[in-house]
Formats: C-alpha cells, sequence, structure tokens
C-alpha cells in the first residue's frame, strides 16, 4: 500500500536528500583530489632539485639517470661491519663515464655526480681552460666503513654508507692535469677559476662540499655527500 508522507515528512526527506547528495559531492571532491595527477605518474627527471627524493627511491632514480641516457646496474648489498653498508647501490655504465675508476655508490650520490660532470665540470673547462675534461680522478670511493676524517671520537662519516665521494683532480683533452692538491693554491689563474666553478657549482647538487678551504683534512680533494649537514666550503 502507497504510503503518502505527510508534509513536515516529505520536507524531512528532501533534506535527507539534499544532505546525501552534499556528501556524496564532497567525497567525490576529495576522491579527485586525492587521485594520482599525470604529472605524478611521469618519472621525475634528473634534476638537480629531486636528488634528494632518489635517496629512498632506487627506482625513479634509475630511471631518471636512465632518461639522461646514464645507464646503471645494481651493486650487491653491503651489510657490516656495524652500521657500515649500503643497499640499492648502482654503478653507472660507460659511455659517457669520465671517472677514473667504477664508483658504487647511493644511486642519489650517483645522479648528482652524473649532473656535476655534465653541466658543470665541462662547461667550467671550456670556459677556463678552453679544452675538456677527459677523466675525473677518485680520490676516495664512495663506500669506505670509518668514523669522519678517521677519527674514532667521531661519528660514522657519510662513506660508510656509500653516500660521499672525494675527487682529487681532473685530466685535460690538451693533456694537462689539474690536481686539487697543487692547483687549489698553487695553480695558474685559469685552473683556480676552474676549481672554484666546480666546487661551487657541486653545491648545486650534493648537501656537503668540503674543498681545501674547509680544513686540512681536505687539502687534497673535494668532498662531497648526500648527508644531513648542508655546507658549501
Ligand atoms: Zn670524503
Amino acid at each position: 500500500m502507497l504510503r503518502v508522507f505527510p508534509a513536515h515528512d516529505s520536507e524531512r526527506a528532501r533534506l535527507v536528500a539534499s544532505a546525501a547528495l552534499a556528501m556524496l559531492a564532497v567525497m567525490a571532491l576529495v576522491l579527485f583530489m586525492t587521485l594520482p595527477r599525470r604529472a605524478d605518474l611521469t618519472p621525475a627527471p634528473l634534476s638537480a632539485r629531486h636528488i634528494l627524493s632518489f635517496e629512498h627511491d632506487v627506482n625513479a632514480c634509475r630511471a631518471a639517470l636512465a632518461s639522461a641516457s646514464f645507464r646503471t646496474t645494481l651493486a650487491p648489498d653491503v651489510s657490516g661491519p656495524g652500521a657500515c653498508g649500503y643497499h640499492d647501490g648502482v654503478q653507472v655504465a660507460p659511455p659517457f663515464y669520465p671517472y677514473s675508476q667504477a664508483v658504487v655508490s647511493d644511486c642519489a650520490l650517483a645522479a648528482g655526480l652524473m649532473l656535476w660532470e655534465r653541466d658543470v665540470v665541462a662547461k667550467a673547462a671550456q670556459q677556463h681552460l678552453g679544452t675538456n675534461v677527459t677523466e675525473i680522478e677518485i680520490a676516495g670511493a664512495p663506500y669506505q666503513c670509518r668514523p669522519i676524517a678517521g677519527r674514532s671520537d667521531h661519528r660514522l662519516s657519510e662513506h660508510a654508507y656509500a653516500n660521499a665521494i672525494d675527487i682529487g683532480g681532473f685530466k685535460l683533452a690538451n693533456g694537462g692535469v689539474i690536481t686539487i692538491a697543487r692547483a687549489w693554491r698553487n695553480g695558474a689563474p685559469q685552473e683556480k677559476a676552474f676549481l672554484r666553478d666546480v666546487r661551487g657549482g657541486a653545491c648545486r647538487y650534493f648537501q656537503a662540499v668540503l674543498s681545501p678551504d674547509y680544513n686540512r683534512a681536505h687539502r687534497s680533494h673535494l668532498h662531497f655527500d648526500l648527508g644531513r649537514d648542508k655546507i658549501c666550503r
């Protein structure tokens, strides 16, 4: 039997229906706002502002490197001794690989290195020296299980997590060699300008960039890392 609502009941039914509709609209809006945007689905590009986000996302990091034609292979995990070690380490494969030895590091550090070499070192060499860099000398590997400056009263270095690298100098296409140990203080003016530019440019990609200007422990190399301290000196 059809029930006819009295006037106040139909008013209430309308109100309930409107409230339900409003609730549905709000839910739809919330759902729409939390759906991944199209831009979120495309991989992050290889750029300075994405480097820190690569520290915990090796897949995004490798995709970004690949999008810039840097091929990577995954390295076996290293665990210990103590808190030392790393996982999801990568090695960038040739070509476009001017480093003096193969570098296995945290992927974010590798991304920083490739950007630094391509966008800072190559340009500074042309600008100040009129030549190309053919080799970047590695003075200290990314992974070294040791405290800062090798002192037992210091906390572990970022090297203990494959999250740092030491650069000793540069070989040039014209046969020249620029070492930090010699040229930082005693190089020709254009060599000094080149070294200051590659140090300053590194600060766009790394958290800590330490040169001979920082302390005596760095008189022979540039140290780059992606640790918690932001220093550019
Ligand atoms: Zn170092």
